[in-house]
């Protein structure tokens, strides 16, 4: 996997968002580093390509009705 980090920008294997890599936040099941992803407000580990939280169930709650099934698109 190829990590491009930029001042508030990531490129992950040529996926480019603003967000930022976690220092001291690591997902639960497999310890790698969590990342926090601009657009959707929240956080997702890299190595699983899955979000931290699951989505809300409200469809006038901003971020989530637009949010893909997986972070990372393939
Ligand atoms: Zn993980």
């Amino acid at each position: 996997m190829k990590i491009v980090e930029g001042d508030r920008k990531l490129i992950i294997d040529g996926f480019e968002f603003y967000g930022k890599i976690q220092q001291t936040n690591f997902c639960k099941q497999c310890k790698s580093n969590l990342v926090f992803f601009d657009k959707f407000d929240t956080y997702f580990c890299l190595k699983g390509n899955s979000w931290t939280d699951s989505k809300c169930s409200d469809p006038h709650w901003k971020y989530c009705p637009s949010r893909p099934e997986y972070p990372l698109l393939h």
